[in-house]
């Protein structure tokens, strides 16, 4: 238990207690004998049993309720050293929450361009096909990227990277899943879309890198495309068929040439 820590404040607080309980001990004790003499028929007596029952409580009562006094300030005392600690306690619970969101964030998010990473693109995937709602998935995957770094450097090839995520972020809605899924390719799951919807996504995607201009830190600027492959959500498939297939179509768009967008009809069920 934590000591009380008495002040000159403290002191004079339980003196005045203490005397207080001191003179109401030995009046009520007086008042008593008084009476009980009285009806005893003992008047003569009064001097000596007034002159005790004066004497008793002022012996008695300032060391007791000093006792009393004291423990009540401990108890005063652990009480307020309990309420520090939950407060502490409470502060640090709060602490915790906060880098559990953090950890939780940095685990499942790309520290460079703040969209969702592969593990958690692939998670989102997964749980979306266990639903039979209409979407698609696209993916992006920048065009001639290793010349990127080798012409302008790898400082240059990150910004050019955080441009196209910045790009894609703007292209989809709300509802959509925006992830980079690898060094310089990213996934989009859309929520929703049909072939159009799919079509429409991906081309704004590919005409905002297309539209974009990239400033290196030395101040040179650099242009920057990307291919697009889609592939629908078939319910009958599975996470690794829809990859396949939306990866199939950005083979596709790369082999036309690249800088297009290439979004497939339904996919067949892999026997
Ligand atoms: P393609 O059009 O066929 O996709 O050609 P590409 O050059 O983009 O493809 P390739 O797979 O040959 O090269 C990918 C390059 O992306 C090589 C790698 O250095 C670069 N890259 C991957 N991750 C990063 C990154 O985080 N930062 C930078 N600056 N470059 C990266
Ligand atoms: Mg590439
Ligand atoms: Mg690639």
């Amino acid at each position: 238990m934590q000591k009380p820590n008495i002040s000159r404040k403290h002191i004079r607080t339980m003196i005045r207690k203490i005397s207080i309980v001191t003179v109401a001990s030995v009046l009520v004790s007086l008042s008593i004998t008084a009476t009980a003499m009285i009806l005893a028929g003992m008047p003569g007596a009064m001097g000596l049993a007034l002159s005790i029952a004066g004497l008793c409580p002022l012996v008695i009562t300032p060391p007791a309720s000093y006792v009393f006094f004291r423990q009540t300030m401990k108890l005063e005392a652990a009480y307020a050293a309990l309420g520090e600690a939950h407060q502490r306690l409470f502060e640090f619970h709060l602490k915790l929450a906060d880098t559990n969101r953090d950890l939780l964030h940095r685990a499942s998010h790309d520290s460079m361009t703040g969209l969702a990473n592969r593990d958690a693109f692939l998670a989102r995937l997964t749980e979306r096909m266990q639903h039979p709602d209409p979407g698609y998935l696209l993916m992006i995957d920048a065009d001639r990227f290793k010349l990127v770094n080798d012409m302008h450097g790898h400082d240059a090839g990150d910004r050019a990277l955080l441009a196209v995520a910045e790009a894609i972020a703007r292209a989809i809605r709300n509802g959509d899943f925006g992830a980079r899924i690898g060094g310089e390719e990213f996934a989009v799951i859309l929520n929703g879309a049909d072939r159009e919807d799919a079509l429409r996504v991906a081309e704004r995607i590919r005409s905002n890198v297309e539209d974009m201009s990239i400033t290196t830190a030395e101040g040179k600027k650099l242009k920057l495309t990307v291919s697009v492959g889609g592939s629908e959500l078939a319910s009958h498939a599975s996470p690794d068929e829809v990859m396949r297939a939306a990866d199939a179509k950005l083979y596709e768009a790369k082999r036309g040439g690249r800088n297009r967008v290439c979004v497939g009809q339904r996919i067949s069920h892999a026997a």
